[in-house]
């Protein structure tokens, strides 16, 4: 057979489908791939029902329905205080990855240097493989998740063409604070860098507000901002995201966009118009719903032993195993399902070598109640399985 592309030689099947390949083997409860186990509101389901049915299954414009975009533009507004023309400025993309894919692919050459903060998100990794660029990675230190304001300069160079930075942050639960967002944007125009700034779960944080990049006006012409519905309206199988950024850079990842997908599912576009227009209880019920599991998951992996990290934002919990196995991240997790009955993620996979932080398992709590509470009563049993 001939030889597949270089480009994959890094790529392996992602830790998500892994983990919940080996639940669903094992019958475990599912609290490794971060997806509620349970749907969006009925109003949204109807919309996009509706649109089926009034005929609306044809291919949509590339960029995405006009007046989604509109929807989209008048969230930023509404929420943020943002300006964007939803005509040049705002496109829709099939899922935050597509977004990742089509951003990372348009803007970096073989030899580019991106940073990325680590632990990171895995389809950041994924890109620089694709498109040859060179990953430098700024550790975010637990429990806190804090960076070195040193490391990263030091990390930037000529070569500098991007930086990543995802808030609230996938794995850690970190949100980015303003003092930080501000001097990681004062470092890339120093450097004339471009930021792509990842913020799927900007609805779902807690003590404290999300702060989107883009609204540091001195930065807003290098951000590019991107989204999805996934999260904020619980259909993350309908794949339905976007990006938010200056029209010299949306152009580019247009041409991109046009030949992964060229335009995404006409009905749910529909749907998610409805969603966008959503009243402020909506998104109240959704923090405060999180919030209590949040709280009922931490309650129930302390009981259990664990040493937890409570998130700021995102519906994980990111905890430390290190004081009661000797278990690497991979080993623990695999025993957790086979033996406890439990999935979670190990969070090896989200740094650069996976060999070198093998204490954090990653739990989602994005789960009815009962499911947490009966993943609680299997946990009782981890310290006697432990040590048998
Ligand atoms: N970015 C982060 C940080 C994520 O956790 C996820 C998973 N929801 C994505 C991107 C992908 O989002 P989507 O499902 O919209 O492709
Ligand atoms: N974002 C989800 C997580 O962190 C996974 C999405 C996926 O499986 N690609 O668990």
């Amino acid at each position: 057979m001939p030889a597949f592309s270089e480009r994959l030689q890094k790529i392996k099947p992602t830790i998500f489908s892994h983990m919940t390949n080996l639940a669903n083997q094992h019958g475990a409860i599912n609290l490794s791939q971060g997806f509620p186990d349970f749907d969006g509101p009925d109003f949204i389901k109807n919309a996009a029902i509706e649109a089926i049915r009034g005929d609306k299954n044809q291919y949509a414009p590339s960029a995405g329905i006009q007046e989604l975009r509109e929807a989209i533009v008048d969230k930023y507004k509404r929420f943020y205080g943002l300006e964007y023309d939803s005509a040049k400025e705002v496109t829709v993309v099939s899922g935050a990855t597509e977004a990742i894919f089509s951003t990372m692919f348009a803007l970096l050459n073989p030899g580019d240097e991106v940073i990325l903060f680590e632990p990171c998100y895995d389809a950041y990794l994924a890109l620089c493989h694709f498109t040859g660029a060179v990953p430098k990675f700024i550790r975010l230190h637990s429990p806190n998740f804090a960076f070195n304001l040193e490391d990263l300069k030091n990390a930037m160079t000529s070569r500098t063409k991007c930086l990543v930075i995802n808030t609230p942050h996938n794995p850690s639960g970190k949100l980015f604070s303003k003092k930080e967002l501000e001097d990681i944007g004062k470092l890339s125009m120093d450097n004339d860098c471009f930021i792509i700034t990842d913020e799927v779960y900007e609805h779902i944080t807690y003590e404290k507000n999300h702060v989107p990049m883009a609204t540091f006006p001195r930065f807003r012409d290098h951000v590019i901002t991107i989204s999805s519905t996934a999260k904020t309206f619980s259909f993350t199988g309908w794949k339905i995201g976007y990006l938010l950024a200056p029209e010299d850079i949306s152009k580019q990842i247009r041409l991109v966009h046009q030949f992964v997908t060229f335009s995404t599912a006409t009905p749910l576009q529909h749907a998610m118009i409805e969603a966008f227009r959503a009243p402020s209880s909506y998104y109240d019920a959704l923090k405060s719903d999180y919030w209590k599991k949040r709280d009922l998951l931490g309650s129930i992996l302390q009981e259990a032993g664990f040493k937890t990290i409570l998130p700021e934002g995102s519906y994980y919990i990111v905890t430390d195993i290190s004081e009661f196995t000797t278990m690497n991240d991979l080993e623990f997790c695999e025993f957790l399902i086979k033996d406890v009955g439990v999935a979670a993620i190990p969070m090896s996979p989200f740094y650069c070598e996976e060999s070198s932080i093998t204490n954090l398992v990653r739990f989602c709590f994005a789960k009815q109640d009962d499911v947490l509470i009966n993943a609680g009563r299997r946990l009782k049993s981890l310290r006697e399985k432990l040590n048998s």
